[in-house]
């Protein structure tokens, strides 16, 4: 018998957490996960105030275009139709819902035992958890664990700035009451853009600020570009170079003070300007886990932390906040702690050739290097391009562009990087990121049929370099 209550002790039920904990107690281990938000939490982030209930409204920005483009096809009809923003509301709460239990079913089921309550690291080996009463009345358990995995996740940041608090982040905007008809974002990155683009399809007239030269720092500089003028076109107000000064409540909205002295007023102001680790009282100090600058938790190549029997994955990390890498990484701390299922090898991860979608309209799909990265890694490499109208846009009338590029290491001929600007991008792009993996080369596309009429055909079939 185990001197500790259990072989592991996960702390938040993200993406990380349930994986970790469902796959953990599958091969046998004595699991329990601990999460604040309770049943309702399950999920975290992505399932909660994340990627699945943007993608749903994603979903729902772009009927807009759709039943206008239905003319160019024949479809008839009289008046444009109207957003019901709280069937939307109310239909997405639901469905997020229905998955809170799916997942409290499947880790129940796996044998793990799920507490709701905040938990803290009172020891290497301890954990107290606060939860409340039947009557409502604060309370608090102890447990030991032999190991705890932190997967605590991250939280919005918002700069500190005179009317601060007349903001909201991405977590508040799904319930926002009432729709808010004139929106103004602020920041340059994944969320400000997808956010932009779905409140424009929605109908809301928006404006977007980011202060550098160019949104989504980090992706292909052509991509950039070329996104920001689609999402310019699609109806956004985006200003570059621009920052807020100061916000203040009016009659008639909040009043915006810009940098450059002119003045937005908007319903609500969404700031997307990043995320930091979620740490707050979870007790690293008394343990002295060591922290990197934006207080995230330091891992080595297991996720174990400086101190043996605590580990931690997933944006608690600040690494590469995606949902897939969360799971990717949970996997392999119970791989480590309790050995790879049957016939497997022990897995590990690789942070080369992530892909990954920006779901802006037109969705962004990419995966490898940009261009300026590849050049700085491989030093030559030869750029194939192709920007065309898709055929569907041909009858509906749209002027949504599509860009696809390849970026190719010249040495070995082998693709390097793959960027796509265009509709169902992501899913077009998780195909060719198994290829990319692979080590696929140029001439490996070259000898790939094409599946026509489609854009993805695009890919294996350009032919001249634009550049070397
Ligand atoms: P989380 O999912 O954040 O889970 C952490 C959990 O821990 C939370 O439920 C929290 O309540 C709980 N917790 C925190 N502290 C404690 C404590 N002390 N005790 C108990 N519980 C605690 N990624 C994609 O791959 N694709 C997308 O399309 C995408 N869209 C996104 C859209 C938005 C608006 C946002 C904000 C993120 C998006 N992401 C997307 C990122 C993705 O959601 C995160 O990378 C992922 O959720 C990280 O998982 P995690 O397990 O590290 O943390
Ligand atoms: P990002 O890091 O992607 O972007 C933050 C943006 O805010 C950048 O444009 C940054 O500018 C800007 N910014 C930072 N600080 C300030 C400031 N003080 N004033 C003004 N602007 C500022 O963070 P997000 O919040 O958009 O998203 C967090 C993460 O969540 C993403 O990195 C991604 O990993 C994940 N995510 C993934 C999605 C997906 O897979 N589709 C969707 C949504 C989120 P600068 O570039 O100049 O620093």
């Amino acid at each position: 018998m185990s001197a500790f209550d259990f072989d592991l002790f996960v702390i938040g039920g993200g993406s990380g957490g349930v994986r970790a904990a469902r796959m953990a107690a599958q091969r046998g281990a004595r699991v329990a996960l601990a999460e604040t938000l309770g049943q309702d939490g399950l999920g975290g982030t992505c399932v909660n105030v994340g990627c699945i209930p943007k993608k749903l409204y994603s979903y729902a920005a772009h009927y807009h275009d759709g039943f206008e483009e239905a003319r160019g096809y024949g479809w008839e009809h009289d008046s444009a139709p109207r957003l019901n923003w709280t069937t939307l509301k109310a239909n997405r709460a639901k469905e997020i819902s229905r998955l809170n239990g799916v997942y409290g079913n499947l880790l129940r089921g796996s044998g793990v035992t799920v507490f709701d309550g905040f938990a803290r690291i009172d020891g290497e080996h301890a954990i107290t958890l606060a939860t409340l009463h039947a009557d409502g009345s604060p309370g608090h358990q102890n447990f030991t664990a032999k190991n705890i995995l932190i997967a605590t996740g991250g939280t919005p940041h918002v700069p500190h700035f005179v009317g601060q608090d007349n903001v909201i982040t991405s977590n508040d905007i799904f319930d926002l009451e009432p729709f808010p008809q004139r929106l103004l974002v602020v920041g340059g990155g994944y969320i400000a853009c997808e956010f932009a683009s779905i409140f424009n399809g929605l109908g809301a007239q928006v404006t977007q600020l980011y202060r550098g030269e160019q949104v989504l720092r980090g992706f292909d500089d052509e991509i950039r570009h070329f996104v920001a003028a689609e999402i310019i076109k699609s109806g956004v107000d985006l200003r570059l170079n621009a920052g807020v000064v100061d916000i203040r409540k009016t009659p008639e909205g909040l009043r915006v003070e810009l940098e450059d002295g002119n003045l937005v007023v908007a319903d609500a102001v969404l700031y997307a300007t990043g995320r930091v680790p979620n740490v707050h009282g979870l007790g690293l100090d008394t343990v002295g886990v060591t922290q990197g600058g934006q207080n995230e938790v330091i891992v080595n190549a297991h996720y174990q932390t400086n101190v043996p029997s605590i580990y931690a994955v997933g944006d608690v990390t600040n690494r590469v906040q995606l949902t897939p890498v969360a799971l990717g990484e949970a996997m392999v701390v119970v791989d480590h702690l309790f050995g790879p299922a049957a016939g497997k090898p022990p897995r590990s991860m690789d942070y080369d050739f992530i892909p990954t979608a920006v779901f802006t309209h037109p969705n962004i799909g990419t995966v490898g290097f940009s261009e300026a990265a590849a050049r700085e890694k491989f030093g030559q490499v030869t750029i194939f391009r192709s920007e065309f109208k898709a055929l569907k846009h041909t009858l509906s009338g749209s002027t949504e562009r599509t860009l696809m590029k390849l970026v190719v290491d010249t040495a070995t001929d082998r693709v390097v990087g793959l960027h796509m600007v265009g509709a169902e991008a992501g899913e077009i792009v998780q195909g060719f990121a198994v290829a990319m993996k692979a080590g696929a080369t140029k001439a490996m596309f070259d000898s790939t049929i094409g599946i026509h009429p489609t854009a993805a055909e695009e890919f294996v079939t350009m032919r001249e370099p634009v550049k070397a």
